[in-house]
């Protein structure tokens, strides 16, 4: 049986709204609720098979207040992780300059470490209310040193492709966590 210390957590970051809740759900695999155990309130088990090699994830959506805990504060949230998705809205501007933050943020926090960080742009079948242009999150990413993946959590479009990504991320920097 695989210890805490064989997964990778990954945590979910974002202004409220952006769809955390719905991508982690995604990754948990909505028709397979038995098959997947949910450990705690707000974190989700899977293993991936990626490249044909198997990868466990522990994906952590404990950012909004209500599901913080004695066990994930924002503070931990920001040193925990192995790996970082921030999210935001394509359809929602404000929340675009908060991941812009948070990525300063987790600068200060993992200062040595080379934590692997997803910048996702979500809602992307939202494009008539866009607000971020794709050139825009792209650019930002650039600036910031992480990957980009737009997503849409409601047409479930490139969810699986954001996942294999942390996991291709996690493997090329193999660092302990
Ligand atoms: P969180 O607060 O970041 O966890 O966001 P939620 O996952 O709870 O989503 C907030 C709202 O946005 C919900 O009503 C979701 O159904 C909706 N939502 C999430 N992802 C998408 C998406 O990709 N497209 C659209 N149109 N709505 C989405």
């Amino acid at each position: 049986e695989a210890s805490w210390e064989a997964f990778y957590r990954v945590v979910l970051l974002g202004d409220p709204g952006v769809g955390k809740t719905s991508l982690a759900s995604l990754f948990a695999g909505k028709q397979e609720k038995d098959l997947h155990e949910q450990l705690e309130e707000g974190v989700y088990e899977r293993t991936l098979t990626v490249d044909g090699e198997d990868t466990t994830l522990l994906v952590v959506d404990t950012w909004e207040a209500e599901k913080l805990d004695k066990s994930w504060s924002r503070e931990s949230c920001l040193q925990q992780g192995c790996a970082y998705i921030i999210v935001y809205s394509i359809a929602d501007r404000g929340s675009f300059e908060s991941a812009s933050e948070l990525r300063i943020q987790l600068r200060r926090t993992h200062q040595a470490d080379h934590v692997p960080i997803i910048l996702v742009g979500n809602k992307a079948d939202l494009a008539r209310c866009r607000e971020v242009s794709v050139e825009e999150g792209r650019a930002c990413a650039v600036v910031f040193d992480c990957k980009f993946i737009e997503t849409s959590a409601a047409l479930q479009h490139n969810v699986a492709e954001l996942f294999e990504g942390v996991v291709r991320q996690l493997r090329l920097r193999r660092q302990d966590c």
